[in-house]
Formats: structure tokens, C-alpha cells, sequence
């Protein structure tokens, strides 16, 4: 990718990290789950109110790197108000993206935001802070995805 692009890239993920977007605890949240990835240190906790099918209100608490937080930050603004069964599609794709078996390019605008890690494909250990917040957050939906392990995020019910 080009440097200009690199930067711009790099301009999102700081821009998030330095003021991530629903960053706060929801004290009356329908759903909690908790996400820690040991290799870097991430830990966050994710937070969502239900409506129905429907996301009407999803926010994020903890502390970690600036990746895992940036990615966090884009992923609430990303699934508020959408079905679970968008979610699961974004959630596949974002996957995709991130562990490079998917192409940005081709992808709906709103990934296109994601495009920002599909760089971090090349740095397995990164790959983890990338996708702790999705995976919390689609345990918090749908329970464990099946390729859990291979994420090496490990979550704990906060029930
Ligand atoms: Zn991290």
C-alpha cells in the first residue's frame, strides 16, 4: 500500500485510540461479556441493550493497545443498530479481512473502515488485539464461535 494511504490508516487507528467512540460501561446492558487477550494485555468488556433483533445501543470499557482499542471503537460504530444478522455477516468479513483470506477491496463501504487492519494480517500476535472486541462481541450474541481457539481470546461470563 502507498504511504499516503499507510497514513491515513494509521491517522484512523490513533484518531479512535485517542478518542474511542462509546467508551463507556451501559450500568442496565441486556448482555456483558468479557474479552482478555493475555498475549498483549487487552481486556475489555463489551456492553449491548437489545431491542428485539435489533443492536439499539452497544458501548465498550477496559484498557489495552491502541489497536485492540481503535478496533473496538470502530466496531460499536459499526454494528449500533443493526440486526444480529448483519452483525454475524460484518463479523465474518471483518474476520476475513484481518487473518487475510478476504481482500478489502472488494468489500461494502462500511468495511472499507475495517480495510485499516487488513494490513495487521501480517502480524499474527497483532491479529488477536484486532479481533478481541468481535469476538467478545459476537460471544455476547451468538456464543463462542467455533474458531475460538485460533484467536487466543479467552472470555469469562459477567453474568
Ligand atoms: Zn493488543
Amino acid at each position: 500500500m502507498s504511504n499516503d494511504i499507510h497514513d491515513l490508516y494509521q491517522e484512523l487507528i490513533l484518531d479512535h485510540n485517542r478518542s474511542p467512540r462509546n467508551f463507556r460501561v451501559i450500568e442496565d446492558a441486556d448482555v456483558q461479556r468479557e474479552g482478555f487477550n493475555p498475549l498483549c494485555g487487552d481486556h475489555y468488556t463489551v456492553y449491548l441493550k437489545l431491542d428485539g433483533d435489533v443492536v439499539a445501543d452497544v458501548s465498550f470499557h477496559g484498557s489495552g493497545c491502541a489497536i485492540s482499542k481503535a478496533s473496538a471503537s470502530m466496531m460499536t460504530t459499526m454494528v449500533k443498530g443493526k440486526t444480529r444478522d448483519e452483525i454475524r455477516k460484518l463479523f465474518e468479513r471483518f474476520h476475513a479481512v484481518v487473518t487475510g483470506t478476504e481482500r478489502a477491496g472488494g468489500s461494502s463501504e462500511e468495511l472499507g473502515k475495517l480495510a485499516v487492519f487488513a494490513g495487521i494480517s501480517e502480524y499474527p500476535s497483532r491479529v488477536k488485539c484486532a479481533t478481541l472486541p468481535w469476538h467478545t462481541l459476537h460471544e455476547a450474541l451468538f456464543g463462542p464461535p467455533p474458531d475460538i481457539e485460533s484467536s487466543g481470546a479467552t472470555t469469562v461470563t459477567a453474568e
